[in-house]
């Protein structure tokens, strides 16, 4: 385990940070710190909370304010406006201060009481991550299971990388942490790029259980753009199907094309309508589908590009000040 090189002599226990990326929470978040506070009790170890709204349009940032106020050791930071969680998480990440950040949901899914279990195997194990691996999805809608079902195998298949049960429940040492934040993609999939960094992990198996409160936020639109992006960010064997169907294509053109001439010059090129429509309709809706995939990239490759910043905060509270 690395130790920290604080400025004074003398070692100091790790310290550790929360990272919490919410968005739309305010009414349970004082009952969800209250449960933190009590399981970071347990570890006996200095703590930070580091609290993401990402512009969150209810009173969130003033339940914020006003715990800040009651507590030490909260930071906390205001998006300008709804970027997303990985990006709130992005923020988190790169404001914590700790020896080793866990990053959490804020809307009590992912147990409190797991923290000291995941403390105790970072300081034993000597593993850089301690993950939280996912035992069932909880409750869930069925399209939601069939969805993450479907996404995730296609990601096992394509990207090589094992990812059943991967949650945004982590311990990373500041060791990943560095690691993860030198990545600077604007498509940004937490799970993937922490599994793709490829540290030491140990994986702790939960249950999620019910949201304490509110609802969901993440629409069905949502998870199909974090599905996207988790995709095209980890293979680009979409774009080699593209290249496979066409020699496919083309190796049924020549066979076709050779038995169309030879009818025509022996005079029976009679009647071929249905030919013709399913070759045209085939044919089309590849083309649109390999423009469609060749189009996802370069909409990445874009948005890479542009170079914008992952995430505006607007304000912020620091407990050092
Ligand atoms: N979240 C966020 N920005 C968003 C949506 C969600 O920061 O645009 C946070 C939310 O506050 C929670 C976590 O991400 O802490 C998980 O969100 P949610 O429970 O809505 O997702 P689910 O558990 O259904 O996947
Ligand atoms: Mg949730």
């Amino acid at each position: 385990m690395e130790q920290f090189q604080m400025d004074s002599a003398e070692a100091q226990p790790p310290f550790l940070s929360i990272v919490l990326p919410v968005f739309r929470e305010g009414r349970h978040l004082p009952a969800f710190l209250t449960a933190v506070r009590s399981s970071m009790g347990k570890c006996n170890l200095p703590y930070e909370v580091v609290l993401v709204d990402d512009g969150s349009p209810d009173e969130t940032w003033q339940v914020i304010v006003e715990e800040a106020k009651r507590s030490q050791g909260l930071r906390a930071l205001r998006l300008s406006r709804n970027f997303g969680k990985e990006s709130a998480l992005c923020a988190g990440l790169e404001h914590a201060r700790g020896n080793a950040v866990i990053a959490m949901d804020a809307d009590g899914q992912h147990p409190p009481s797991l923290i000291p279990d995941m403390v105790r195997q970072w300081q034993t194990s000597g593993a850089d991550i301690v993950e939280a691996v996912k035992r069932g999805r909880g409750r869930e809608s069925l399209s939601n299971k069939l969805g993450a079902q479907l996404f995730y195998f296609i990601l096992n298949k394509l990207s090589g990388f094992h990812f059943k049960g991967a949650s945004d429940f982590k311990l990373m040492n500041r060791k990943a942490v560095d690691a993860w934040l030198k990545m600077h993609e604007r498509n940004v999939f937490f799970r993937g790029m922490t599994i793709w960094m490829g540290f030491t992990t140990v994986q702790i198996p939960f249950e999620v259980v019910p949201r304490s409160a509110g609802h969901s936020t993440w629409s069905a639109l949502k998870r199909l753009k974090l599905a996207l992006i988790g995709i095209t960010a980890f293979s680009s064997f979409p774009l080699h199907l593209v290249t496979f169907a066409g020699v496919v294509f083309l190796v049924i053109s020549v066979l076709l094309g050779l038995e169309t001439l030879y009818l025509k010059l022996v005079g029976r090129a009679v009647s071929g309508f249905a030919t013709v429509i399913l070759l045209e309709l085939i044919i089309g809706s590849l083309l649109m589908i390999s423009l469609g995939i060749i189009g996802e990239y370069l909409a990445r490759i874009y948005e890479e590009v542009k170079g914008r910043p992952r995430y505006i905060v607007t304000e912020s509270i620091d407990p050092d000040e």
